[in-house]
């Protein structure tokens, strides 16, 4: 028998490991949809208890919104459950089409194709499009799926210091001898909620005839007056040359992604992207769903304004309950702990409160980093978002961080 006793006890002792290291994910169920108020199972078998959401993607609320339900409803019915196919077979549909365009007219781009993930479309952008001659150079903290995707490509591969421009000069003159070239950054960085400075990325790639490529996933549906994303925020919406976006986070939440740029970019994407060719097409029921979150978002920004104004909100009353927030403008909002186990008990705490939130440390985020990290939505009222500052004035009282900096945290707890 080839999965012997030996190869079992090895493989458990992995796991183990993992354990050991503190770095192993607890099972947590969730008994309810996704919204402000969920049921939540955790640890594992114990009863489900209901608890304010605060770490979800669900920015706008749109994850159980009944206009995104009905028209889930209205597609299964009209076109079906699947399309057992991959979409250059049999599986497009006249909706893929009309989101593809939809897409593209929300972010401003010329064309769009769909991916059955983010981590897809990032998976196959960048084979598609580049080769040995070439040269990717990205900003250190992207996200891990474009790190895959950068792998499965012949380009060379540089990075730059996180959201420094001065060294992102010096890469694209040491690489200036390459046929092409594509800077590549997170337009918002999921961990510390800090925004690319894509307007000085623009200029840096126009004075070296550089491409650029900005994964808006936490930002497509919010960020900028009308919430089309990092680009609409900096005033460089027709100067980005490839978009990759999730529609599994603010734009309903269910799945699917796309490649959103240059019609020629996107084209080489239809024909040499492998998830593209390679996995199935994204289900009718997600497509129509995402159709009428566009048309939500484009008909009134009172959602990505409502996000906002809880985002202002929370990081003011946050900041006046004595906690220490990394400072910055988006619904990404991290509570900074520093280590690693008061990160965790005081999640835990918190959770007795009835606030849902995760403790995150290496190697999620550096080493010595370690955080809560606290999602804000639109789903959120003013007294959800009390309660959540009223429980971390409570936990964070009780493990005496309350008024400290970094430096008062560190002393006590250590790193
Ligand atoms: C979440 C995320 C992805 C993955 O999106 P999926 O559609 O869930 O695969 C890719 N890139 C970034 C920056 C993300 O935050």
């Amino acid at each position: 028998m080839a999965y012997s006793d030996a190869v079992r006890a090895e493989f458990a002792g992995e796991i183990e490991g993992i354990r050991e290291k503190g770095l192993y994910k607890e099972k947590r169920f969730i008994w309810s949809s996704q919204g402000a108020e969920i049921d939540v199972e955790f640890p594992e078998g114990a009863g489900h208890a209901k608890a304010l959401n605060f770490c979800a993607n669900n920015y706008l609320g749109l994850s159980s919104h009944p206009d995104v339900i009905a028209a889930a409803h209205e597609t299964l019915d009209d076109r079906g459950y699947g399309m057992s196919s991959v979409r250059f077979i049999c599986g497009t549909q006249d909706i893929h089409r009309e989101l593809q365009d939809r897409v593209s007219e929300f972010l401003g781009m010329e064309a769009t194709l769909l991916f059955p993930s983010c981590m897809d479309a990032n998976a196959g952008v960048f084979e598609a499009v580049l080769g040995a001659d070439d040269v990717i150079i990205a900003d250190r903290l992207i996200h891990a799926s474009l790190v895959d995707g950068i792998r499965l490509c012949s380009a060379q591969y540089d990075t730059f210091k996180h959201m420094d421009m001065k060294h992102l000069r010096k890469k694209l003159e040491l690489h200036s001898d390459k046929r092409r070239t594509l800077v590549v950054t997170d337009g918002v960085f999921s961990m510390d909620g800090d925004l690319a400075p894509i307007d000085e990325m623009c200029d840096l790639c126009d004075e070296y005839g550089a491409m650029l490529l900005v994964d808006d996933s936490h930002a497509s549906g919010f960020i900028g007056p009308k919430g089309r994303g990092t680009h609409e925020h900096f005033g460089v919406m027709d100067r980005v040359d490839i978009i990759t976006t999730t529609f599994g986070k603010a734009l309903g939440g269910a799945s699917g992604g796309c490649v959103s740029g240059r019609r020629e970019l996107v084209e080489l994407c239809r024909q040499k992207a492998r998830p593209y060719l390679f996995s199935n097409s994204l289900a009718p029921v997600i497509v129509g769903a995402t159709i009428r979150v566009i048309e939500l978002l484009s008909s009134s920004t009172e959602r990505r304004d409502k996000l906002e104004k809880n985002t202002a909100y929370f990081r003011e009353q946050i900041t006046a309950a004595g906690l220490n927030i990394r400072e910055g403008e988006t619904p990404i909002v991290p509570v900074m702990l520093y280590n690693a186990k008061l990160a965790n008990d005081m999640a835990r705490d918190m959770y007795a409160e009835g606030i849902y939130v995760i403790g995150f440390f290496f190697p999620v985020v550096p080493a010595g980093q370690a955080r809560i990290r606290v999602q804000l939505s639109a789903a959120h009222e003013k007294e959800h978002i009390d309660k959540c500052v009223e429980a971390f004035r409570k936990v964070g009282e009780k493990y005496g961080i309350l008024g400290l900096d970094k430096k008062g945290i560190v002393d006590k707890y250590g790193l």
